[in-house]
């Protein structure tokens, strides 16, 4: 999804209850599609305990979930780093989007505090279609 002057929204995305079932034993219904169309569309950024600054211990860990094609798309998203609280690496002086399963309390009190708890996606695995919905209703490109 682009801005105004053509930037592309950044996006923050959680892997585990995500990306992955909550018990990592495989990739989300409808995942590898989510991935071609976020990537896509979206500067895409990591904010997961499974990326500290560095991508190669994150795809690491995913590669034996997804396929080639989804791999390439993996790998277009960037690192973060962050100590404590995820909302450390985001950049709220830019329009973003986080998608995340179970953020903590002190990161929902920090977007509410700065006004962006809008940009809050909570994704749940449990609904059916989860990630097409979420890719219908909350990421579409009007
Ligand atoms: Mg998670």
């Amino acid at each position: 999804m682009a801005t105004g002057d053509n930037k592309m929204i950044k996006l923050y995305l959680d892997i585990d209850g995500v990306l992955l079932t909550k018990k990592q034993t495989r990739i989300s219904d409808n995942c590898v599609e989510f991935l071609e169309y976020i990537v896509g569309r979206f500067d895409c950024y990591w904010l997961t305990t499974r990326c500290k600054g560095d991508v190669n211990s994150t795809l690491e860990s995913l590669s034996g979930f997804f396929d080639s094609r989804s791999i390439v798309n993996l790998k277009k998203i960037k690192p973060t780093s962050w100590d404590s609280l995820k909302t450390e690496a985001i950049d709220i002086s830019e329009e973003f989007y986080w998608l995340d399963d179970a953020p903590l309390q002190a990161e929902i009190d920090y977007l509410k505090k700065n006004g962006v708890l809008n940009r809050l996606i909570i994704v749940d695995l449990e609904r059916k279609n989860e990630l097409l919905n979420v890719v219908n209703n909350q990421l579409s490109v009007l």
